[in-house]
C-alpha cells in the first residue's frame, strides 16, 4: 500500500493542469488536483475566450456599416456594455462548470482551495489546512499580468484581468505595450466606440512577427483611427479626479479615463513553497524544465504557462498530453513546439504558422516569399478601405514552405489547416498542385505563381 495519498497532485485546474489529470486518472492513477479560483484558468476565465467574445461584440460597429453598401438600412445602434458583460459572465461560468464536471468525471479529486509545498512530496492546503502527500506532482499553475512596469503611478494600471470586468466602458483609453493583447484589445475597445491610444516603447507593434504582417497591422491601426505612438517609455501616471494623465519620456501628457497595461505576463510561481522543493526557477520566476517537461526535481512536473516557453493555450495541452504519455502510458514524448500556429485577434486578425522571413534568413536559409495584397471581395462593395494579404516564405533549396502569414479576414481558421500542410513537409509545388476553392480569400495560397523576390542569407 503506497504511503501517499495520491499517486499525482496537479496544482493549477487551467487547461493543462485539467488535461493532464483527466488522462492521468483514465490511465488507473489516484489524482487530485487544487485550484483556488475556478477551473478553465486564463483561457477560460480571463483570456481567450472571453476576449474572443469580446472580439466579436467589437466587430458588430463595423458589419452595420459595411451592410449599406449591400443594400441595407439600419435603425440607430446602440451597444450596452453591460449587457456584453453579463452574457460573457454566463458564458464563461457555463465553461468552467463543465470543466469541473469533466474533472470530476474522470475520478479526480478537486480541491477548491490553494496549495502550497511544504516539502517535495507534501502541499497544504491554505483555506482547509489540511495536508496532502503525493508520489508526483505537476506544477500548472499559469501566469498573470505583469503588473510592476517600473513608473510611479503604475497602480493606476489595469490588465487584461479586469478588462473583462470594467463597470462601464470608458470613452478614452491609453494601452501601454505592442504585443498580443495590447492589439487585440485596442481593436477592442476602438470597435466598441473608445478613443484608443497605444503607446509602445518599440517602433513597430508585434515584435517577433514577420514585418510585413507589422506593417499590415501598423496602416490598419491608422486606418482606424487608433493613435499608435510609438518609441515612448512611460514616465508616469498621475490620478486626478477620475482622470488619468499619462506622461511619456518625450515629454507629452495624455489624459485619458483608463489605462491599461498589457506588458507581458509573469509566471505563477510565487508563494508556493516552491523553495521547499529545490525545483529550480529561472530568471523570470518560471519553472524550469526539460524536454518531457520534468523540473529539476524528479517527481515534480510543469507544464503550460508557469514554464515560460510557449505561452498558448493548446500548447499547455499538448504538453499534458506528452506528460501523460511518458509517466503514465510508458511512452517517453518529448513536447514538440515546432511549427505551433497562433493568431492575433486584432482587426483585420493575423494568423501565422513557421518562420517569419527575417528568422528564415537569420537560420541560414535561402528563401523564395510569395506575396498577395488585395481588396477582399466583400469590401468591394461595403467601400471599406482595408486590404488582406498572405505571404509564403519558401526554402529556396528544398521548395519547402518554411512559413504561412495570413492578414485579413479567417486568417486564424485558414491558419489552423495551413500548419497541417507545414508539419507534413508540404513544398510550394504541393500548393501549386492544389486546385483553388473559388471565391474565397484562402486560394491565393494555391494560385501566387509568380514570387515576389528572393533573398539569400546574410
Ligand atoms: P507580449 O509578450 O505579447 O507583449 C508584451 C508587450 O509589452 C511587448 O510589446 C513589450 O515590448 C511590452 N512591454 C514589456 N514590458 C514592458 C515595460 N516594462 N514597459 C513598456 N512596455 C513593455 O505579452 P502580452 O501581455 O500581450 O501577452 C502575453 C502572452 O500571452 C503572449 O506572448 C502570448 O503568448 C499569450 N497570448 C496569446 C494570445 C493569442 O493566442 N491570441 C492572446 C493574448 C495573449 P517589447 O516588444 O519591446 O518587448
Amino acid at each position: 500500500m503506497s504511503s501517499y495519498d495520491y499517486d499525482l497532485f496537479v496544482i493549477g485546474g487551467g487547461s493543462g493542469g485539467v488535461r493532464a489529470s483527466r488522462m492521468a486518472a483514465q490511465s488507473g492513477a489516484r489524482v487530485a488536483i487544487a485550484e483556488e479560483y475556478g477551473f478553465g484558468g486564463t483561457c477560460v476565465i480571463r483570456g481567450c475566450i472571453p476576449k474572443k467574445l469580446f472580439v466579436y461584440a467589437s466587430h458588430f460597429g463595423e458589419d452595420f456599416e459595411d451592410a449599406a453598401g449591400f443594400g441595407w438600412t439600419l435603425p440607430e445602434r446602440h451597444f450596452d456594455w453591460k449587457t456584453l458583460v453579463a452574457n460573457k459572465d454566463a458564458e464563461i461560468a457555463r465553461l468552467s462548470d463543465l470543466y469541473t464536471a469533466n474533472v470530476k468525471k474522470a475520478g479526480v479529486e478537486i480541491f477548491m482551495d490553494r496549495a502550497e509545498f511544504t516539502d517535495p512530496h507534501t502541499v497544504r492546503l491554505k483555506k482547509s489546512g489540511k495536508t496532502i502527500r503525493a508520489e508526483r506532482f505537476l506544477i500548472a499553475t499559469g501566469g498573470r499580468p505583469q503588473r510592476d512596469i517600473g513608473v510611479p503611478g503604475q497602480e493606476h494600471c489595469i490588465t487584461s484581468n479586469e478588462a473583462f470586468h470594467l463597470e462601464k466602458l470608458p470613452k478614452r483609453v491609453v494601452i501601454v505595450g505592442g504585443g498580443y493583447i495590447a492589439v487585440e484589445f485596442a481593436g477592442i475597445f476602438d470597435g466598441l466606440g473608445c478613443d484608443v491610444t497605444l503607446l509602445y516603447r518599440g517602433d513597430k507593434v508585434l515584435r517577433g512577427f514577420d514585418e510585413d504582417l507589422r506593417d499590415c497591422l501598423t496602416a490598419s491601426l491608422a486606418r482606424r483611427n487608433i493613435r499608435v505612438v510609438t518609441r515612448r517609455n512611460l514616465k508616469k501616471i498621475d490620478k486626478n479626479d477620475g482622470k488619468f494623465f499619462v506622461f511619456t519620456d518625450h515629454n507629452e501628457m495624455i489624459e485619458t479615463d483608463l489605462v491599461m497595461a498589457a506588458t507581458g505576463r509573469v509566471p505563477n510561481t510565487d508563494g508556493m513553497g516552491i523553495e521547499k522543493t529545490a525545483v529550480a526557477l529561472g530568471e523570470r520566476g518560471e519553472v524550469k524544465v526539460d524536454e518531457y517537461s520534468r523540473s529539476s526535481v524528479e517527481h515534480i512536473y510543469a507544464i503550460g504557462d508557469v514554464t515560460d516557453r510557449l505561452a498558448l493555450t493548446p500548447v499547455a495541452i499538448h504538453e499534458a498530453m506528452c506528460f501523460w504519455r511518458t509517466v503514465y502510458e510508458g511512452k517517453p514524448t518529448k513536447v514538440d513546439h515546432h511549427l505551433v500556429p497562433t493568431a492575433v485577434f486584432s482587426q483585420p486578425e493575423i494568423g501565422t504558422v513557421g518562420l517569419s522571413e527575417v528568422q528564415a534568413l537569420e537560420r541560414g536559409f535561402a528563401v523564395d516569399v510569395y506575396k498577395s495584397t488585395f481588396k477582399p471581395l466583400k469590401h468591394t462593395l461595403s467601400g471599406r478601405d482595408m486590404r488582406s494579404q498572405f505571404k509564403l516564405i519558401v526554402d529556396t533549396k528544398t521548395d519547402k514552405v518554411l512559413g504561412c502569414h495570413i492578414f485579413g479576414f479567417d486568417a486564424a481558421e485558414i491558419t489552423q489547416v495551413v500548419a497541417v500542410a507545414l508539419k507534413m513537409g508540404a513544398t510550394k509545388a504541393d500548393f501549386d498542385a492544389t486546385v483553388a476553392l473559388h471565391p474565397t480569400a484562402a486560394e491565393e495560397l494555391v494560385t501566387m505563381r509568380t514570387k515576389s523576390y528572393s533573398k539569400e542569407p546574410a
